[in-house]
């Protein structure tokens, strides 16, 4: 059985492919059936299709809803 990905706005995730700039972190401005990203490293927005975000989806970074433990 596979996990509902469960991402909301203001969440930070880790992408498997890496943007041009080389940066593989974004934010999540929009869910949906798109999701609207901005890369953390050259604030470069992007709109993806969920189904590619969760194929992509290395690791939450950051959840704006779930208490994540703080990697320190
Ligand atoms: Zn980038």
């Amino acid at each position: 059985m596979k996990e509902p990905l469960k991402l909301s706005v203001g969440d930070q995730i880790r992408l498997k492919k890496p943007h041009p700039c080389g940066g593989t972190d974004w934010e999540v401005l929009r869910v949906g059936v798109d999701f609207r990203l901005q890369c953390l490293t050259c604030g470069h927005l992007i709109l993806i299709p969920r189904l590619k975000v969760e194929k992509s989806l290395k690791k939450v970074l950051k959840s704006a809803t779930l208490d994540l433990p703080e990697l320190v």
